[in-house]
């Protein structure tokens, strides 16, 4: 029996959000939010408010949804106000 020798794969599974650039006031501070429960993804800057949400779609990711905030912003259809519910 030939020993076989073994990869070391970690996989570190983070629950740490990750953070984005926002393009409004340029900081590294947008948070995407997937939330599965509600199907959906928020996209918020913890500095300047700066927020959207987007319906989750298979496979979408957090980072998915903060392409869509960041193209929002610059074709000047961002959202200002963040939407309640
Ligand atoms: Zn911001």
């Amino acid at each position: 029996m030939g020993r076989r020798r073994r990869k070391v794969v970690q996989v570190v599974r983070r629950k740490l959000p990750e953070l984005y650039l926002c393009p409004k006031c340029g900081k590294n501070t947008v948070k995407a939010t997937v939330n599965k429960k509600k199907g959906r993804v928020a996209v918020i800057c913890s500095d300047c408010g700066l927020s959207s949400y987007y319906s989750l779609d298979t496979n979408m990711a957090g980072v998915d949804a903060y392409c869509l905030f960041v193209d929002a912003f610059y074709s000047g259809d961002a959202p200002e106000e963040s939407v309640v519910e």
